[in-house]
């Protein structure tokens, strides 16, 4: 992995005090992870909540380094999840099956089905509906992408949002119930990767290996470029072939673009 020190790179973080649980939504990435000690430095782990939104198209590196996390932390990291497309392969068949195509930036129905309409599920199978409180830390960082500096570089990492003035779509009742914090909406790259090492621990070694993102993988809106790099690899060989599988079972051509089509806002943390 390749980093440069940033003279001036700062890692300013306000403790807020609450009673609520913290919910970390976990990616195995360097910023989830960031944000994950960040809470626990703060925190009792019996208050924390780690959080994947489970695809099943992430590297088993990934599932890996959870285990890594659950090992350091002694939390169970919790993983959304419906039992009728456990992965996201499942669901493309699905959409296959009823005339739709591959996901692509006019039919985002992966990060739909398992970034959204999975969580919403989370949140209410487990109280959040109800009356059990929490704030939830995204690891969003603003400088990540222009389209994150244009949605979040307002944003002020001590500020505490109401969830839907963030995602309008989200119910009333979760609203009630669970509210936002970007601990380190104001962090760089380094500033992550530096917070993850001085904690003591390792960062995901997909890294190491020249990614520079972790989530699906790979993610099926990134670039042709970004794709291909990561379905010529010992892993992506084994994920070409479901596509391919699912081409010839459906007749239908998978297209990569040149241009990134964007990757979650959400997943991708
Ligand atoms: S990371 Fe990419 S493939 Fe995965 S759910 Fe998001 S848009 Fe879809």
């Amino acid at each position: 992995m390749s980093q440069q020190k940033f003279e001036f790179a700062q890692r300013t973080f306000k403790h807020i005090p609450t009673d609520s649980e913290i919910i970390v939504p976990v990616s195995g990435g360097k910023d989830s992870t960031a944000t994950l000690i960040l809470a626990l430095q703060h925190f009792d782990k019996k208050k924390i909540i780690p959080l994947h939104y489970n695809t099943g198209w992430d590297h088993p590196k990934t599932y890996k380094y959870f285990d890594y996390i659950e090992q350091n932390t002694g939390i169970e990291i919790q993983y959304t999840k419906t039992d009728e497309y456990p992965t996201m392969i499942d669901y493309i068949r699905h959409q296959l099956s009823n005339g739709k195509g591959f996901p692509h930036r006019m039919a985002r129905y992966c990060t739909r089905k398992f970034k959204r309409d999975n969580l919403k599920s989370w949140f209410k199978d487990n109280g959040f509906y109800k009356n059990r409180k929490a704030q939830c830390w995204l690891g969003i960082r603003s400088d990540e992408s222009y389209q994150r500096k244009k949605r979040y570089g307002d944003l002020d990492s001590a500020e505490i949002h109401s969830y839907r003035d963030v995602f309008p779509d989200y119910p009333k009742m979760l609203d009630r119930n669970v509210s936002l914090r970007f601990p380190i909406i104001d962090w760089s790259t380094y500033d992550c990767f530096e917070h993850i090492r001085d904690y003591g621990w390792k960062h995901n070694s997909l890294y190491d290996e020249g990614s520079n993102r972790v989530g699906c993988y790979p993610c099926l809106l990134a670039s042709k470029k970004k794709q291909t790099e990561e379905f010529n690899t010992e892993f992506g060989q084994h994920q070409l072939k479901f596509i391919k599988d699912l081409e010839k079972e459906f007749g239908v051509k998978y297209e990569m673009y040149d241009e990134d089509q964007g990757s979650c806002e959400i997943c991708n943390i």
